[in-house]
């Protein structure tokens, strides 16, 4: 037997490493498998090689839990160690590797900054094990090797009597680490960082039912054997290419990635890039809703098959963050804190490339199915409207995919919508308006008056619709948004001024007095109009710049005014086309004057949706009133 020393200054390793990884011991497994199953593919390279002669028989991996001996054990098939490698292996390259860490990352490893991953390999066993042994045969023909060590820097190595190729991890679970030595945690480990590693897997055995053979006899029983239990899916879809998967196989993977998904993706998007960096992935477009399972089924970043995490943030630009998928790019750089990957060169490559992919894939969606990608529009316009407010290039490319719906459901592109409105315009000079409504039902009336006047009215009924409105006015010429209910809509539906109004102009001074001492001016602003509709005889309006403004404070937009300082004033306007206004001028006692005035103000109001509480109770006893 041989006794050494392994050579390295910080006394005790194992103390350190505890209180640096203390948040992510369960790292150690997919260390440890992930060495495991380089073990594994190094042996198949040499293999194809053919330099050397092995028998290969497809190597796997087993995990086994020994609860008595309280020990873990990771077993392999791979190219194993002789006593040399170990020695060279993991008492002088792991070792000086984690002291080198443990010097590099001293202050920033408890800085949350910092991405789980630290690649610390095989020492990371010791943040779970008192003590860990190694018992290894090399694929060459040489004696194997036993190494024990209880993360002193004492080891022992010794001659084993192990007779297969492989390597042998036994982990001697430290009593702070129990969970580690139930099967329930094991097995939720291995899900979730092993599921989709490139060599099998086995954990614990599982029963099989054998479906019986056409020409079985009528009272024969299926038989149950018991198979290796594999947990893992060493060809996941994402590493093959797209050419060789159908509709159903993205489907079928996106069921296992997230089993508890009942809800089909709407679409998906294969990424497949080796220069200037490696990346392969496939995302998937799923229906947004209010689901609370949406938060938890992420984009999952794997290297080489192997899970690091599923906080993509930095990596991918935040408004596909709601996309669900895998990416694998080894290009990723890991070990470093979020604002070093965010300025980092390859991942601002990665995430523009990303962006440019979705671009050219929702184009491509649009311009083969245009109908099915209208269907579609409402379950993904959150993510493309997001992606066009914060991603310029982005912005640019939705010119080809962005969709303008109508309240009746008609889409334009903003091409076709910008030519259809320019069609109507008589002046050609002026500046367009585009009407739109945010909510079909509560602006119903101010929608059906547009609509009437031969105006198309826009849909556009998401929370970030807003934003969106600015963006294009500042960035396309020309053009200005107005809702139905704004002001703006008071020009468009005003009666052609040659014809007359019904009103002679000292009838109109008489009406405004009238009107001042009844309307309160601080709230309304009243403005007498002679409009088409002779049906609506006060119509309340609200300020386009004065909802706005209000809208950014509420979506966190801040400016001058404090939220909620900003009064509420609205435009009331008067028709004098109507029938009952005139109707009102004519009427002799002022207390009549005064009832017929209010209830039409608040039937304006009630059809603005301001009327509420005790004032629309009022407004209902007075009406039963008045029809008694
Ligand atoms: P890394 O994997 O990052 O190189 P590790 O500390 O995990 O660092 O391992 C150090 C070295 O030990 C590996 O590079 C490999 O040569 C060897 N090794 C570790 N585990 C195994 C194993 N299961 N089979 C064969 N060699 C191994």
């Amino acid at each position: 037997m041989k006794k050494g020393n392994i050579n390295v200054s910080v006394e005790n390793i194992f103390p350190l490493i505890k209180k640096f990884l203390y948040s992510d011991h369960e790292i150690f497994l997919r260390e440890l498998i992930s060495n495991a199953t380089d073990a594994a593919l190094k042996l198949k390279h040499i293999s194809r090689t053919g330099k050397e002669k092995i028998e290969l028989n497809d190597p796997k991996i087993e995990v086994k839990i020994d609860k008595k001996g309280k020990k873990l054990h990771i077993i392999d098939e791979g190219i194993g160690m002789s006593a040399e490698e170990i020695e060279k292996y993991i008492n002088e390259v792991a070792f000086s590797g984690a002291e080198e860490f443990l010097e590099k990352y001293k202050d920033s490893a408890k800085d949350t900054g910092i991405i789980g991953h630290f690649g610390l390999g095989f020492y990371s066993a010791f943040m779970v094990s008192s003590k860990v042994e190694i018992i290894s045969k090399s694929y060459k023909n040489k004696p194997a090797a036993h190494w024990t060590c209880d993360g002193s820097p004492n080891y022992t190595l010794d001659k084993s009597d192990k007779k297969t190729r492989g390597t042998e991890i036994i982990l001697h679970i430290d009593k702070d680490s129990k969970e580690f030595l139930e099967e329930s945690r094991i097995s939720e480990l291995l899900i979730k960082y092993n599921k989709f590693m490139p060599i099998p897997i086995k954990f614990g055995t599982k029963e099989e039912t054998i479906p019986l053979s056409k020409d079985a006899k009528k009272d024969e029983k299926p038989k149950t054997i018991t198979v290796d239990n594999i947990i893992n899916n060493p060809k996941p879809a994402w590493k093959k290419q797209p050419k060789d998967l159908k509709e159903e196989d993205y489907k079928e993977f996106y069921r296992e990635l997230y089993p508890m998904q009942f809800e089909e993706p709407l679409f998906n998007i294969h990424l497949n890039v080796d220069y200037p960096f490696n990346l392969t992935g496939i995302l998937y477009f799923p229906k947004i809703t209010n689901d609370l399972n949406m938060q938890k089924d992420k984009i999952q970043l794997y290297q080489n098959q192997v899970f690091v995490t599923d906080n993509v943030e930095s990596i991918v630009p935040e408004f596909l963050t709601l996309l669900r998928g895998v990416i694998d790019s080894p290009d990723i750089p890991l070990n470093v804190s979020r604002s070093y990957l965010q300025a980092d060169g390859a991942v601002k490559k990665i995430s523009a490339y990303i962006t440019r992919k979705v671009a050219d894939k929702l184009a491509s969606l649009f311009k083969k199915n245009r109908g099915d990608y209208e269907k579609k529009w409402n379950d993904i316009k959150i993510v493309i409207e997001y992606g066009m407010l914060s991603e310029e290039k982005f912005f640019e490319k939705s010119e080809k995919f962005a969709l303008y719906p109508s309240v009746d459901e008609k889409y334009y592109t903003y091409e076709e919508l910008f030519n259809k409105i320019k069609a109507k315009q008589t002046d050609k000079d002026d500046k367009l308006v585009i009407l739109y409504a945010s909510d079909k039902e509560a602006q119903h009336s101010y929608i059906e008056n547009a609509k009437a006047k031969g105006y198309e009215v826009l849909l556009l009924d998401s929370p970030i619709a807003g934003h969106l409105i600015q963006k294009l006015e500042s960035s396309k010429e020309k053009i200005s948004f107005a809702r139905v209910d704004s002001d703006h809509i008071d020009d468009l539906i005003k009666k052609d001024d040659s014809k007359v109004s019904k009103l002679s102009d000292d009838q109109k001074t008489n009406l405004e007095n009238m009107l001042k001492d009844i309307i309160p001016s601080e709230k309304y602003t009243v403005k007498l109009e002679s409009l088409d509709n002779k049906d609506h005889p006060f119509i309340i309006t609200t300020p386009e710049f004065m909802r706005r403004m209000k809208e950014m404070q509420q979506t966190g937009g801040g400016g001058m005014f404090g939220a909620g300082n900003m009064p509420d004033i609205y435009n009331l306007v008067v028709n004098t086309n109507s029938d009952l206004v005139v109707e009102i001028l004519k009427t002799k006692t002022k207390k009549k004057q005064e009832r017929l005035i209010n209830q039409s103000l608040d039937l304006a109001r009630l059809s603005h949706g301001l009327l509420k509480g005790e004032e629309l109770t009022n407004f209902i006893k007075r009406s039963f009133e008045i029809i008694k």
